[in-house]
C-alpha cells in the first residue's frame, strides 16, 4: 500500500446526498480495495496508481476542519463518502477520531458509514453525539467472496458484531447492502443477510444493486474472472443481457423486508 501524506484546502464539502449537509473525507483512495469501487468514477480520478493500492493521508485535515466549523453553518456531517473512515491506516493516523473530537466539540450531527469493525474503538466519542448514527454496508456473509470483493475491509462476521456493540451502546444503527452482485446475492443469501443485521441492531436497511460506473468493469472483469468466473458470468448476463436479476433482487428485499418488519430504502 502506497501511504502519502498530504496538506488539505478544505475539510468539509457541500453534500448533494439525501440527509447529508457535508462531507468529510480524511483520506483520499481506500485500503479496503473493494473491487465494485464507485469512488474513482465520482472522483474522476485518473493518477497513475491503481485505485485500492494508495491512501493519500490529509495530515493536516483536524486542523482545517476546526477553522471551518467556527463559520460553517449547522448541518449534517457524512463521514465518509469517497472513502472508508475506518480504513487500516486510520489505526496509525487516528484523523476519523481527532476529526470526531472536532465535531463533538460543536456537537454537530454526525452520519459515519463504514466496512470496519474499528469504527467500535471510536464508540467513546460517537456515544457523546446527541445526534449520531453508524451505518455498515454489509455486501454478502460469504468470508471468501467478501475477500475476493472487499480485500481490505473487516470480515462481514466482524462488522455484525461492530453493529451490534454500537446498538448495544445506544448509537442508532443502520445497513447497507450494496452493492447486490449478481451470484453472489440470491434470494436465500438476502433473507439471511437481512434478517442477521436486523439481529444485530439495524434499526432500517438501504439497498442497491450493482451499477456500471465508467471503467467499474474494467477493473471487476479481470478479478472475477481470475477469482470467481460464475460471478463474472452472473454479472455480465445482469448488466448487459438485462436477465431480470435486479428485477428478481428487488422484488425479493422488498418481500423479505415487509416480512422481517424491517424498514427499507430500494435505491433502484
Ligand atoms: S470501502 Fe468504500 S470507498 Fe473504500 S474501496 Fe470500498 S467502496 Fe470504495
Amino acid at each position: 500500500m502506497i501511504c502519502r501524506e498530504i496538506s488539505c484546502k478544505s475539510a468539509l464539502s457541500m453534500s448533494g446526498l439525501p440527509g447529508l449537509d457535508y462531507t468529510l473525507n480524511p483520506y483520499m483512495g481506500c485500503g479496503h480495495a473493494c473491487i465494485y469501487c464507485y469512488a474513482p468514477s465520482t472522483l474522476r480520478y485518473a493518477g497513475p496508481d491503481a485505485w485500492g493500492s494508495f491512501v493519500n493521508v490529509k495530515a493536516d485535515i483536524p486542523r482545517v476542519l476546526e477553522k471551518e466549523v467556527r463559520t460553517k453553518k449547522r448541518g449534517v456531517v457524512g463521514i465518509s463518502t469517497v472513502t472508508d473512515p475506518y480504513q487500516p491506516v486510520e489505526e496509525k493516523y487516528r484523523l476519523t477520531r481527532s476529526c470526531l473530537k472536532v465535531l463533538l466539540a460543536k456537537d454537530l450531527p454526525i452520519c459515519v458509514q463504514t466496512k470496519s469493525a474499528l469504527v467500535v474503538r471510536d464508540i467513546d466519542l460517537l456515544r457523546e453525539f446527541k445526534d449520531k448514527e453508524v451505518g455498515f454496508t454489509v455486501t454478502t456473509l460469504d468470508e471468501r467472496m467478501s475477500g475476493i470483493m472487499e480485500p481490505g475491509a473487516s470480515k462481514p462476521a466482524a462488522r455484525l458484531d461492530a453493529l451490534k456493540t454500537l446498538s448495544d451502546n445506544g448509537i442508532a444503527t443502520w445497513a447497507f447492502v450494496g452493492p447486490m452482485v449478481p451470484g453472489i446475492i440470491d434470494k436465500e443469501r438476502l433473507e439471511e443477510l437481512l434478517a442477521r443485521v436486523q439481529e444485530a441492531g439495524a434499526s432500517h436497511v438501504m439497498l442497491d444493486r450493482l451499477r456500471l460506473k465508467p471503467g467499474l468493469w474494467g477493473r471487476m472483469e479481470p478479478i472475477l474472472m481470475e477469482k470467481a468466473p460464475d460471478i463474472a458470468e452472473a454479472c455480465k448476463r445482469a448488466l448487459f443481457k438485462n436477465d431480470g436479476t435486479f428485477e428478481a433482487l428487488r422484488s425479493d428485499a422488498a418481500r423479505i423486508c415487509l416480512e422481517l418488519k424491517l424498514p427499507c430504502e430500494l435505491n433502484y
